[in-house]
């Protein structure tokens, strides 16, 4: 698909074939969503929420970034879209789940490394992926073998704390209204990796 040709022809698949299938659930679905899942993914075209957990329409509330960051909780004045995602998936959806999900081969992390090392990583993801500085920092003086891998993996934890600095998020968890996830996908082989987050290891699932 490079094209907007490609694009549009795809778009008439899914008229004939899965938008057919589902006409019913669409029709319901425009009155409103009550999804119970909130996935954080990064942007990459290769981590797909609802390919990877074989979603519905309506089943997945998603935002995307650089990387899956969640920055920490900020009363100034600024445009925060994580934020007014959270806000809304919490409190007006009343989520009972937030999957933090990172991915093998991040451009994100790749350019926190590279900004450890003082190579230019743009305008705009420079200053976004400081976010990882301190998980960064920490797994650089591990002299980790795979600093990659090992970044994206703290990155999760990172979000999940940063998550856990909104007062609204707090309250849910502490309530057992809401759980906070973390995972990571392994593109080359299609396989998820599932967070313990009281270890803060990963395992295969
Ligand atoms: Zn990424």
């Amino acid at each position: 698909m490079n094209s907007i040709s490609d694009l549009l022809q795809g778009y008439r698949a899914f008229r004939d074939g899965p938008y057919q299938q589902q006409a019913t659930l669409y029709e319901s679905l425009g009155k409103g969503q009550s999804p119970n899942i909130m996935i954080i993914g990064c942007a990459d075209s290769r981590a797909e929420p609802a390919e990877i957990f074989s979603a519905a329409p309506g089943q997945l509330f998603i935002v995307r970034n650089v990387a899956n960051l969640v920055p920490p909780y900020e009363e100034t004045d600024g445009l925060h879209g994580v934020s007014a995602a959270l806000e809304f998936a919490v409190g007006s959806l009343k989520v009972g789940h937030i999957v933090v999900m990172g991915h093998g081969g991040c451009g994100g992390v790749h350019a926190s490394l590279s900004a450890a090392e003082d190579r230019p990583v743009g305008q705009f993801v420079g200053p976004w992926v400081r976010l990882l500085d301190a998980a960064r920092d920490v797994v650089l003086q591990s002299g980790s073998d795979d600093p990659q891998t090992d970044l994206e993996l703290a990155g999760i934890g990172t979000s999940i704390d940063n998550l856990m600095t909104f007062p609204f998020v707090r309250d849910a968890v502490e309530s057992g209204a809401l759980e906070l996830h973390g995972a990571w996908f392994a593109i080359a082989h299609g396989e998820l990796h599932w967070r313990d987050n009281k270890n803060k290891s990963f395992e295969k699932v």
